[in-house]
């Protein structure tokens, strides 16, 4: 079963509209007409039609950080699914560990919020990780088992394998720590085993799972050759178009 690597940079609230815009023209140039790879690139939502502008006509696709699962109507300071469709949107980032740990984001909320990306025809990328205390505590597998049980809930099998999971060691994010390939590895192959019990091995497969917690260029290849790593979601070194190109180099 081939998976097609998909690597994503995660801006989080990094870039203003200028250096934003002169980052996603420097993807873009560099990525060119034919990537073997996808690539996405995740903006700020204030400046997704802005990235979308200088992207079109590119092999980048532009995602989204975060949605509100309900239709338009009374919800003061949210953006919808379909308003990110069209702002240029094709991919949509959920769960991420910063909104958890944060913003107080639940499994529960995250499965409504990948209905909503799905039925508004979204790629989400579906975040999941322990923190260190869980991993020194021997809970990575458990946490992530209720994390995905609960983020997942409702999934119809016939649209899972077209989601995406990022297995982000929330320990690794930011921090400059990286999981080794080992670690990783580990937890992805538990990953696809547990999506296999969740809908069937064939969807398993099929099913990308990227890595993320301080991917750089000196670590991706090595990161993105392990057989159930199929990606990358970045941060830090999504900001630098070097940087993020040889990550996509190594994939
Ligand atoms: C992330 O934001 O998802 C992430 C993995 O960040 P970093 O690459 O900076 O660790």
């Amino acid at each position: 079963m081939s998976r097609r690597t998909i690597i994503a940079g995660n801006w989080k609230m990094n870039t203003r509209a200028a250096d934003g815009a002169s980052l996603a023209q420097g993807i873009a140039d560099a990525v060119g007409e034919n990537p073997t790879v996808e690539v996405v690139v995740c903006p700020p939502s204030v400046y997704l039609s802005r990235v979308a502008d200088v992207l079109a006509g590119s092999a980048v696709g532009l995602g989204a950080q975060n949605l509100y699962p309900a239709d338009d109507g009374a919800y003061t300071g949210e953006v919808n699914a379909a308003m990110l469709c069209d702002s240029g949107c094709r991919y949509v980032i959920l769960g991420h560990s910063e909104r958890r740990a944060i913003l107080g984001e639940t499994d529960a909320q995250i499965s409504e919020k990948l209905a909503a990306a799905l039925a508004g025809n979204l790629v989400p990328i579906v975040c999941v990780g322990e923190t260190l205390d869980d991993r020194e505590g021997g809970k990575t597998e458990a946490v992530v088992e209720e994390q995905l049980r609960g983020s997942l809930d409702g999934l119809d099998e016939a649209r899972a394998s077209g989601v995406v999971i990022a297995y982000e060691p929330v320990w690794a994010i930011g921090t400059g720590k990286t999981a080794s390939p080992e670690q990783a590895e580990e937890v992805h192959a538990f990953i696809r085993k547990l999506l296999g019990e969740l809908f069937t091995d064939e969807v398993a497969q099929q099913m990308r799972i990227q890595y993320g917690g301080s991917v750089k260029p000196g670590n991706a290849k090595e990161l993105l050759g392990q057989p159930n790593i199929d990606g990358a979601l970045v941060g830090g070194a999504s900001l630098k178009v070097d940087d993020f190109v040889a990550i996509i180099n190594a994939g």
